[in-house]
């Protein structure tokens, strides 16, 4: 089966490889407070801040999940009040899970044709953290996240089908999470959020240390090169390896446009389908995931069509889930499996 879900989605092929040297060398079984963690988690952190841009005053932490890194945030960071901009079922689900530990956290709801740019803001005075979604899984809409339009305030963004994939703008926000069954292609099990010094006065400044989960003691353990608690040591290391293996991410971002060029193309000239992009605007198109719209039943016959051929695509999702269809375009999608799809959909009916 080959998966264009966007997440879980395609593992890398060499994946398979680096499980097994996990086994031979004993890594599965490594205990998280050793010598031999320590050393895995500083080189995974090392090679993450060198292949993906990282500023180096920034600081990377694993924990179970991208929807855990939203807790996270909230229980963390937040100070009293946060805004949240979405335009989909991810940053609306953040924003409710938010609610339910700040009720008064606040939320703007904007159409999904439109860039954050473009909404006028409520006056910020009151509010100390804004959330926004840089990839919006359900929709394929995509963020430019620019510091200079939110004052102060804290900025955590949810880059959750994207990291990996392109290069994200660090500096224009404080807090970056995902999960690694997305963009990074490998199997489920580990979250990453990413910190700018500045989150981590905040964190300091409010002194939260109630939850196991509080960035505080996530930072004590991560100076120690250690994790808060038991993390997925082979995600870790099959993560570590993966980067080790690919380009530098200014390369993959550049591979991941000529990629959706590709599918852009397509979907621009054969109509046998009846598809055509959700978004509208190219520049609001998530480059890693690509959402089309078409009528159910054309929905419905696509995804039987290619299923036929053991390709999966992915289901709409929330608000549009029998009116569209996603692809992923992740770095796991090679040229040639695109091409395979492409061909599949070409085949008569
Ligand atoms: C998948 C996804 C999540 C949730 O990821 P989990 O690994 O299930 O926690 C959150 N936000 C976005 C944008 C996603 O695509």
């Amino acid at each position: 089966m080959l998966s264009f879900y966007p997440g879980p989605s395609k593992v890398h092929p060499e994946a398979l490889d680096f499980i097994r040297d996990a086994f031979d060398q004993g890594i599965v079984s490594i205990n998280h407070r050793s010598t031999r963690f320590e050393a895995l988690l500083k080189d995974t952190l090392g090679i993450l801040h060198e292949k993906w841009n990282i500023p180096s005053d920034y600081t990377i932490y694993f924990v179970s999940s991208a929807t855990e890194a939203w807790e996270i945030v909230a229980q963390s960071f937040i100070e009293k009040q946060s805004l949240h901009f979405y335009n989909g079922a991810f940053g609306k689900k953040w924003a409710h899970y938010t609610k339910q530990i700040f009720p008064n956290a606040r939320s703007i709801e904007f159409d999904a044709q439109q860039s954050l740019s473009e909404i006028s803001l409520p006056k910020l005075s009151e509010i100390d953290t804004i959330c926004l979604v840089q990839s919006e899984t359900s929709n394929g809409t995509g963020q430019a996240i620019q510091r200079s339009l939110y004052g102060d305030a804290l900025i955590a963004v949810d880059a959750t089908s994207s990291m990996g994939g392109i290069e994200l703008a660090w500096k224009e926000a404080d807090v970056w999470l995902a999960s690694v069954q997305k963009c990074m292609g490998i199997p489920a099990g580990l979250g990453i959020m990413i910190c700018s010094p500045k989150a981590l006065e905040r964190a300091k400044q409010l002194g939260r240390k109630v939850h196991y989960n509080d960035v505080l003691l996530m930072e004590e353990n991560r100076k120690r090169f250690q994790t808060h608690y038991t993390p997925n040591v082979l995600c870790i290391y099959v993560l570590n390896q993966l980067t080790h293996h690919l380009p530098n991410i200014r390369i993959t971002h550049q591979k991941t446009l000529e990629k959706m060029a590709i599918w852009e193309t397509y979907w621009r000239e054969d109509k046998r389908w009846g598809l055509e992009c959700l978004i509208d605007k190219p520049e609001l198109r998530l480059p890693t995931v690509l959402a089309l719209k078409g009528q159910p039943n054309q929905i419905q016959q696509i995804q039987t069509h290619c299923l036929k051929a053991a390709i999966e695509l992915g289901k709409g999702y929330g608000d549009w889930q029998s009116t569209t269809v996603r692809i992923a375009n992740f770095p796991s999608h090679t040229i040639e499996d695109i091409q395979t799809l492409i061909h599949q959909l070409k085949h008569e009916l």
